[in-house]
């Protein structure tokens, strides 16, 4: 389970308060200590669980928690709330264009579950706002990708443009939103090429499609399974391309969690929804105050 850890450590750091009659001020700092050892293993960025802890530590002693009664359960609040906006405290939605086509441009590097994610992301609009997607396939160094999108497209039953391999990706693009303004679909979603790592290659191709698509939506793909290197990942990304939300996937799994709490303090974009399996459903909006009471048990 992601967070188990996470949740466990924090917790345990709590009961050292409850078990108080009176919480001191040293009480607090030897919690917030504890605290901030959890997150650091949780991968998340040091920076970050620094100014966590301090913000913490500055909203108890200014509402004068220690003073009041029940002031672990005060400060377990504190620290809900703050680990609500620290991952951005509202869902975000996603963005939608006033007029047909919305674009939605995927990026991400190769096994993060971007082909995965286009799927359950255009399935969940076929099902909930009955959208018309249309996909393209636009990863044409890896032929499976685009096989892999052709399958998943089948049995969804939404409609997969490609042109194999052989063609410049970028014509692609084009040629497929001939094809969605031809068929009127409402939804465009271009699967683009991953790499094993970020290079100038990937990323002025994934400029050039940017250029060409105008997408309203440049969602990265990032793996939560890959602790702090999934923060710098999104930071890379942000950096060269400038992306306008994420998606984390594989929180079903065993991650410490960090990217979770670090990505939206880090690039300041919204994490919009979290990937939970490989199923087509497994994939949900992300909402920071749920993430929150998840993470504290
Ligand atoms: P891409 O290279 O980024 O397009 O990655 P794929 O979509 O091919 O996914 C890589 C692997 O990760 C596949 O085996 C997917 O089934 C798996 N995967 C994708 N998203 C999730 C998720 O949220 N949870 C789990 N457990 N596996 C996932």
């Amino acid at each position: 389970m992601a967070f188990e850890n996470l949740t466990s450590r924090i917790q345990t750091a709590m009961k050292n308060l409850s078990g108080k009659g009176k919480v001191s001020e040293g009480d607090l700092d030897e919690t917030l200590r504890e605290i901030r050892l959890a997150l650091l293993e949780a991968d998340v960025n040091l920076k970050i669980a620094r100014s966590f802890i301090a913000q913490v530590r500055e909203k108890a002693l200014g509402a004068k928690v220690l003073e009041g009664l029940n002031p672990s359960e005060q400060i377990i609040k504190i620290v809900n709330d703050q680990l609500t906006d620290m991952m951005g405290a509202q869902a975000v939605p996603l963005n939608k264009s006033p007029k047909i086509p919305t674009v939605i441009m995927m990026a991400g590097l190769q096994g993060a579950g971007k082909t995965t994610t286009v799927a359950k992301l255009a399935n969940k609009l076929k099902n909930d706002n009955h959208a018309r997607p249309l996909l393209i396939a636009a990863d044409v160094y890896r032929p499976a990708a685009i096989e892999q999108l052709q399958t998943l497209g089948r049995q969804l039953s939404i409609p997969v443009f490609d042109q194999g391999t052989d063609v410049d990706p970028r014509q692609i693009v084009k040629d497929g939103l001939k094809q969605a303004d031809q068929e009127k679909n409402d939804y465009v979603f271009i699967d683009t090429a991953g790499r094993l790592q970020i290079d100038e290659l990937l990323m002025q191709e994934l400029k050039d499609i940017e250029k060409i698509a105008k997408p309203d939506e440049i969602l990265l793909t990032v793996d939560a399974m890959t602790g702090q290197n999934a923060t710098e990942t999104a930071q890379g990304f942000n950096d060269a391309l400038g992306i306008t939300g994420v998606v984390l996937t594989k929180l079903d799994g065993d991650t410490r969690g960090g990217a979770a709490l670090s990505i939206r303090e880090v690039t300041g974009k919204p994490i919009k929804f979290v990937g939970e399996g490989e199923k087509v459903t497994d994939l949900d909006v992300f909402y920071p105050d749920r993430m929150a009471s998840r993470i504290l048990g």
